[in-house]
């Protein structure tokens, strides 16, 4: 509907090739065609008309002439019969008159006669001449004296002729200029609507449905008009419903239906434009990332609805601080991110501290008037600094937003690349295939480190630590850089499936190993065959269970409870041990051993690595030594790089310790050459 379409549309026709020239001139070309047949005929009538009045004043002549010339020619007196042809010749306006013998002699003659045809016709017109003439027998009864020729002028009737012939065409112009007259004005009445018609047409090509269009006559045109307007009327009501359905698709292909946010789409989008404009106009800007800590948690306990409804205050409140050069989208789940265009550092650091504070501060009484607290982890990455694609760039800020959670969560962190080793920067996006090809291609790596039973520093078992091959370098990846991501990409569940499967393995290999202990990530205790396919393994390798014990992290547990009894449960139904890794990182650890039957817990290494000289851990440690024994629960402490640490762990009561003063993490076996003394 571009104007200039419309444009060469209204182009106006002349006049000549309009409809109104067309008509008029169509209508005067039939008229005239009629009006020129109607002359001819008109003329021709005249003529025959005065011919014929010829004949009967010939026919009249011949009577009278005849009476006065047969008794002259009886007499034979010649003389005196030229004189009635002289007199009548001057009266009657002849043009000549001849008397000729029965022999064809001449007898009299008035006139100058032309030469006399050879055989007498009767009532000829000689136009040429000008003449009409005719031949009559004088008789006398009954018998033929002679022959006269006389031959009346023909003017009066080329007169007569011309004179009707200019009247005719001279009423025929008029009346044809009358017509054209008419006609114009009737068409001018006619087109005139159609050019009302034709204007609105263009409107309606301009997208202007306002139309001033004449209604009320009921003939033709008129119908068209309503016709037309009530066409034009659909069509602008068409027109609205397709702006709506089109703006309609446009929200739904941009925008998350729960919370009414940009999506994931639409950030990729936005995301690579504000990273073009950057390269173009050397702005920059960051992008923040952040996820609500211990979702799960709350999914799980109070619902998904509870779940939802917390998404969307979430997305509320922060929305209320979001500027107008900021976009806000959630990534899906509970992954919320912010595109904080043409922002200085300083500018960004606000903002992000503003946001883990206002989430922090977030309250929400559930059901059965229990108090949820809120709090987010964020990552922030710098474009163009950090990355210019926007999938490197949420990459980023997904390993620093994990950072922030290792720090403690409620917290953000901005990506430091110098954190990050090279190689992983580089691996970081492609992690998920390396992850693939590491599994199908036997990548996957255990390293073994020992746990001392206490104080007699006796190796009570090893803990299996995994690790990726890495080719190119030849070195072992930790799994920091993996873990955390197979989680989330689902492919943890085939990763702790082989680490269950290699254990087995070696305890088969080595029947008078210690038992081996194995980290199971939360998501495939999620899986309810799992521990199906462990009690299998187990079964099909001839390895007693008590020699596996089996570790999940607090957090883990944490964030789906009924899945960890049930898998704690039938894991000890089974005859493994159990043992709680990283005790005491999450926020209600005493209170969650009440639902875990577990044998052991490990308290976390953020508590040992720095006992000595922190008070705090000083006191949390020994509680939670105390709490444990008053449950029957054995204690391991991780993460041991000195004696001294070791010294106060032994005079607080732990049972077991773990750590690089007594072991590091290695491939070798105990039972295969290497010491597995603690210390070495
Ligand atoms: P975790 O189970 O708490 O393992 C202890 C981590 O502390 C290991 O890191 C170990 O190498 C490290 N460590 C041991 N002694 C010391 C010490 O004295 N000082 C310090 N600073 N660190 C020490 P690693 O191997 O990098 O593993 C990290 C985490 O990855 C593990 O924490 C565990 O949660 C997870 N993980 C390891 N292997 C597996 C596995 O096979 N499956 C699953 N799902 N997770 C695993
Ligand atoms: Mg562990
Ligand atoms: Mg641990």
């Amino acid at each position: 509907m571009a104007d200039g379409d419309g444009g060469t549309l209204r182009t106006k026709a002349p006049f000549f090739l309009g409809l109104r020239g067309r008509l008029v001139a169509g209508i005067l070309v039939v008229q005239a065609v009629l009006l020129a047949g109607l002359i001819y005929e008109h003329i021709r009538d005249i003529g025959e008309h005065l011919g014929d009045q010829a004949q009967l004043r010939a026919q009249q002549l011949t009577v009278l002439l005849n009476a006065s010339l047969a008794t002259y020619l009886i007499q034979a007196d010649y003389a005196a019969a030229r004189e009635v042809l002289e007199a009548t010749r001057s009266q009657a306006g002849l043009a000549y008159l001849q008397l000729v013998g029965p022999r064809g002699n001449t007898i009299a003659q008035a006139g100058e006669s032309p030469k006399l045809p050879s055989s007498v016709v009767p009532n000829v017109f000689d136009e040429k001449a000008g003449l009409f003439a005719t031949a009559v027998p004088i008789t006398m009864a009954g018998q033929k004296l002679a022959t006269l020729y006389f031959g009346m002028p023909l003017d009066f009737l080329a007169n007569a002729k011309r004179h009707a012939f200019w009247d005719s065409v001279m009423i025929g112009l008029a009346a044809m200029l009358i017509s054209a007259a008419l006609l114009s004005m009737l068409t001018v009445w006619i087109t005139r609507r159609l050019g009302q018609l034709t204007r609105a047409a263009d409107q309606v090509a301009a997208g202007n449905y306002d139309l001033d269009l004449p209604l009320g006559q009921q003939d033709e045109v008129g119908r068209a008009i309503i016709a037309f307007k009530q066409m034009a009327e659909s069509i602008r009501a068409r027109e609205e419903e397709l702006r709506e359905s089109r703006n309609h698709l446009l929200f739904l292909a941009e925008r998350d239906s729960l919370t009414g946010l940009y999506n994931r789409h639409y950030f990729r989008h936005e995301m690579q434009r504000r990273l073009d404009e950057a390269a173009r106009g050397g702005m920059e800007g960051a992008l923040l990332l952040f996820d609500i800590d211990e979702f799960k948690l709350i999914n799980d306990s109070f619902g998904h609805q509870a779940g939802d409804d917390i998404l969307v205050a979430v997305a509320n409140e922060i929305g209320r601080m979001i500027r107008r050069s900021e976009t806000f989208c959630r990534l899906g789940g509970d992954e919320f991110v912010l595109i904080a265009h043409s922002a200085t550092e300083a500018e960004v650091s606000t903002l992000a501290q503003r946001i883990v504070m206002t989430l922090g501060n977030m309250r929400f009484e559930m059901e059965g008037g229990q108090q949820v607290r809120l709090s987010c982890s964020m990552g922030v990455t710098l474009y163009p600094a950090h990355a210019a694609d926007p999938e490197t760039l949420l990459a980023y800020a997904d390993a620093a937003m994990y950072q922030a959670k290792r720090a403690g969560k409620n917290s953000w962190q901005l990506y430091r690349p110098e954190r990050d080793s090279a190689a992983a920067h580089l691996a970081m996006l492609t992690w998920k295939a390396r992850i693939d090809a590491a599994l199908e291609m036997g990548m996957f790596r255990l390293v073994y480190q020992g746990v001392y039973a206490m104080p007699g520093r006796r190796l009570s078992h090893v803990e299996a630590l995994l690790r990726m091959y890495d080719e190119e370098t030849g070195r072992l990846v930790t799994p920091n850089y993996f873990i955390p991501l197979a989680e989330r990409s689902g492919q943890i569940l085939d990763i702790d499936r082989w680490v269950i499967r290699e254990s087995i393995r070696q305890l088969r290999l080595h029947p008078t190993m210690p038992p081996i202990a194995i980290n199971v990530s939360g998501r495939t205790f999620d899986d309810p065959s799992i521990t199906g396919y462990i009690a299998e393994q187990l079964r099909e390798q001839g390895v007693a269970p008590t020699r596996l014990v089996v570790e999940l992290t607090e957090t883990s547990a944490l964030s789906d409870l009924v899945d960890a009894e049930r898998f704690v449960r039938q894991l000890r139904d089974l005859g493994c041990h159990i043992c709680l890794d990283d005790f005491g990182a999450g926020f209600a650890s005493f209170a969650y051993l009440k639902h875990i039957a577990a044998d052991t817990i490990k308290i976390d290494g953020m508590f040992i690595r720095d006992l000595t000289h922190d008070e705090q851990s000083q006191v949390f440690v020994k509680a939670m030594i105390e709490v444990a024994r008053g449950l029957g629960v054995t204690t391991i402490a991780e993460c041991v790089e000195d004696e001294a640490t070791l010294a106060m762990l032994v005079e607080f009561g732990v049972d077991y310790v773990q750590g690089y003063h007594l072991c590091r993490p290695r491939e070798a076996l105990p039972g295969m050459g290497a010491s597995w003394e603690a210390g070495h």
